[in-house]
């Protein structure tokens, strides 16, 4: 079981560390959107997360 910490990936996102956020995980998030509705600061935990994927694909494919 992946245990996933939504706060870490999109710190690592927001900061540009791709390769950080994936080794947590970040591609196995599945955009349930649970993070974002219990966050108790209303982060945008789960945009963050997906742009954060868009950006980890895209630097793939570069490679
Ligand atoms: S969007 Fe869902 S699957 Fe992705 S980190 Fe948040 S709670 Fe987990």
């Amino acid at each position: 079981m992946m245990l996933l910490h939504p706060l870490f990936i999109s710190q690592y996102g927001e900061r540009g560390m791709w390769e950080s956020a994936e080794e947590i995980g970040a591609l196995d998030c599945r955009e349930c959107g649970a993070c974002s509705f219990i966050c108790p600061a209303h982060r945008p935990l789960t945009p963050t997360i997906r742009l954060v994927k868009s950006d980890i694909y895209a630097n793939r494919s570069k490679k």
